[in-house]
């Protein structure tokens, strides 16, 4: 297996790298750079700036409106991505509910949702999760009873990231509550702006409100809305997982945090040496390179593996775990190494345009809330422990 870049892979990078510098707002890469507070409006622009390239959909088929790379190509593209601080694209229409629709939707549901997922007129969030239903998600039991041309849902949503500003939310609801629990979820595209539905902001530890509770009662949903066969939600919801998964794993992210990290080790003195002198404190920095060079070699060889079609399997789960592993201790590394820097959580400073007292480097009022918000990572998407389940049973057989 060969894992080094093609010349074709080499000039395709270039073209991506004169792309991010020629198209991506500065004022954008700033705000991500410095760990301001993105808006709708700035995700939304970044959003159009891709599609109008047609670069948005990057995994999608061309016949939808994807570029048509391979997988190495999606991969040099989401590193230079964060490389030049581009703002994350939103997942849950884009990477989520776009490949669901892809492989099983019906054909007026890919005609209807996919190119309004593209053109941004619908937002979209994601409506797994409920309280009681998390790792167990199978006993999720929001319902959906079909009356005539629609289903009548009632019941609770919860950690629906970004909920407050979505136009649609695709859920699972139990549509057979006498079946096996697995075989009784469906699948549905739900209108947020239906009669019934309501939206309650939740604060993180961060003082962020970036997750919310949404609650239904006896919401009208159309029968067309419901994706591929009732009762067969499971295997549709287990095939959208794969793809946050591997989302989630952000070799890209990590790859711009530890160079701002190693930048800041060098800056911070203590006693007139600098941090990243510090045998301890070098040997973890060292540690986490390895695990990255690691990484990105495994993220590589699975893309390989895949590149001939399929969805990525368990190996989703390792690399889930080992990315957010190495992202969760490059937060921690940064915290520290801006020492007291990072201690104030000053919440204005966080906005764009901030110009109050001075707390160090231009970042370092980000240090706090940034390694408090990647706390997330081991847990959204399904925790990392239950990722080791599915490791454990699907490639070691126990
Ligand atoms: C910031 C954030 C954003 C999120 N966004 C969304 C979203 O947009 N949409 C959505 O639907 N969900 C979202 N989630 C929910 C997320 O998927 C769940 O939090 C996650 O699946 C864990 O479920 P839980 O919170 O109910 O924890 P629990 O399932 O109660 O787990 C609690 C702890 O027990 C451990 N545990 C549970 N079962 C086992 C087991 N069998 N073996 C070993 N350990 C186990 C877990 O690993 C965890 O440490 C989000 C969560 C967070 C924190």
């Amino acid at each position: 297996m060969d894992l080094s870049f093609t010349p074709e892979e080499e000039s395709f990078r270039d073209e991506v790298r004169a792309f991010f510098r020629d198209k991506l707002p500065a004022r954008l890469s700033t705000l991500v750079r410095e760990g301001k507070r993105l808006r709708k409006s700035d995700m939304e622009e970044w959003h159009a700036i891709l599609n109008e390239r047609g670069w948005l959909a990057n995994h999608w088929p061309e016949e939808w409106g994807g570029p048509g790379w391979s997988v190495i190509q999606r991969f040099i593209f989401d590193n230079e991505s964060a490389l030049a601080h581009a703002p994350r694209v939103v997942p849950f229409g884009v990477n989520m509910l776009g490949p669901v629709l892809i492989k099983y939707g019906s054909e007026e549901q890919k005609k209807q949702w996919l190119p309004r997922i593209l053109d941004g007129s619908d937002w979209w969030c994601q409506g797994y999760s409920e309280p009681g239903a998390g790792s167990d998600l199978a006993g999720l039991k929001t319902t959906a009873v079909r009356k005539g041309d629609v289903y009548v849902v009632n019941g609770q949503k919860t950690w629906t990231t970004l909920g407050q500003h979505a136009d649609m939310i695709f859920c699972l609801v139990r549509t057979d509550p006498a079946a096996k629990k697995q075989e009784g979820i469906s699948f549905l595209l739900i209108d947020m702006k239906s009669p019934g539905i309501e939206v309650r902001p939740i604060t993180l530890i961060d003082g962020e409100q970036e997750v919310n509770e949404v609650f239904f009662t006896d919401v009208e949903v159309p029968v067309a809305n419901l994706v591929g066969e009732e009762n067969m939600g499971w295997t549709y919801a287990k095939y959208l997982l794969t793809y946050e998964r591997t989302n989630i794993a952000g070799v890209g992210f990590s790859i711009a945090s530890f160079e701002r990290l190693k930048e800041v080790a060098q800056m911070q003195k203590k006693g007139g040496r600098a941090l990243a002198d510090d045998p301890l404190f070098a040997a973890r920095m060292a540690r986490v390179e390895i695990d990255l060079a690691n990484m990105q070699t495994t993220n590589l060889r699975v893309l390989a593996a895949v590149a001939g079609g399929g969805a990525p399997g368990a190996e989703s789960s390792m690399l889930k775990i080992k990315g957010t592993e190495i992202r969760q201790e490059i937060t921690s590394l940064t915290r520290r190494a801006y020492g007291s820097y990072a201690a104030p959580y000053i919440p204005e400073a966080l906005e764009a345009g901030w110009n109050g007292e001075d707390v160090g480097p231009e970042d370092a009022a980000m240090a706090a809330p940034s390694y408090f918000n990647n706390r997330k990572l081991s847990i959204f998407g399904g925790s990392n422990e239950i990722q080791k389940n599915i490791i454990s049973k699907a490639i070691l057989g126990l």
